[in-house]
């Protein structure tokens, strides 16, 4: 990814509104990058909405949630961020939000299960934390970044959720996709007992579903979406 600072403060300001476009992020939650090889975050300030937010709402703190550049304070939650970044090398991008179907399935002890074909690599191994408090300091982002582990999906019971990955591309693709295999999992339980994909068929389907180029497809189709519905309006292309 283009590690130019204007660049990637646009990037996370569309992807803010991209998620808030397509129902995944409400008036909290934060998306941050870590810039490679240093220990500084971008991410957006506590009080930026999340629907009009512009370059000039994403603020520049280091691991220790010192702002360093920026016209108003991280959000209380930057926990979340320097606790993943100090654990996971691997991870660059980091999105806190509260979608509503994982958060649905962890209140009624529903573990996730892959269901359908491009959300088949989530399932019932993925880590559940169990304090649903705002993850406002340093002891407790520790605790949940370990937590965490070496997954990719978090789920905060009662609260929210933690997706990360390399880049915001991938971060967005991850966030879709879970959230709309909860949803199916939630709807298909209604009907009665639910099969979920399982040993060489879920395999194959999790290894040719999830490319790389997916980050780029579903980015690029969720920009061109809320660009043409206006959620972009008054940032460059
Ligand atoms: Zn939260």
């Amino acid at each position: 990814m283009n590690t130019n600072i204007a660049d990637i403060k646009l990037e996370l300001a569309k992807g803010i509104r991209m998620l808030v476009a397509a129902g995944l992020l409400d008036m909290n939650g934060h998306l941050s990058y870590r810039l490679p090889g240093t220990d500084h975050v971008l991410i957006n300030s506590r009080r930026a909405s999340r629907a009009a937010v512009t370059t000039d709402d994403i603020v520049l703190i280091d691991l220790g949630g010192e702002l360093i550049e920026g016209r108003s304070e991280a959000p209380s939650e930057y926990h979340i961020h320097t606790a993943v970044y100090r654990h996971r090398p691997d991870v660059n991008c980091v999105l806190h939000h509260h979608p509503h179907w994982q958060t649905v399935l962890g209140i009624a002890r529903q573990p996730m299960q892959p269901v359908f074909s491009i959300g088949s690599f989530v399932g019932p191994e993925l880590p559940v934390y169990e304090t649903s408090s705002l993850i406002n300091t340093r002891e407790i982002g520790e605790e949940m970044a370990e937590a965490l582990g070496r997954f990719d999906v978090l789920t905060v019971r009662h609260h929210g959720a933690v997706i990360v990955g390399a880049d915001p591309q991938e971060v967005f693709a991850r966030a879709v996709f879970v959230e709309e295999n909860c949803k199916k999992q939630y709807y298909a339980a209604l009907l009665g007992p639910i099969q979920p994909l399982t040993g060489e068929n879920l395999e194959r389907t999790r290894e040719t579903n999830w490319k790389p180029i997916i980050g780029k497809k579903v980015w690029d189709y969720h920009e061109q979406k809320a660009r043409m519905d206006g959620d972009l309006d008054g940032l460059p292309a």
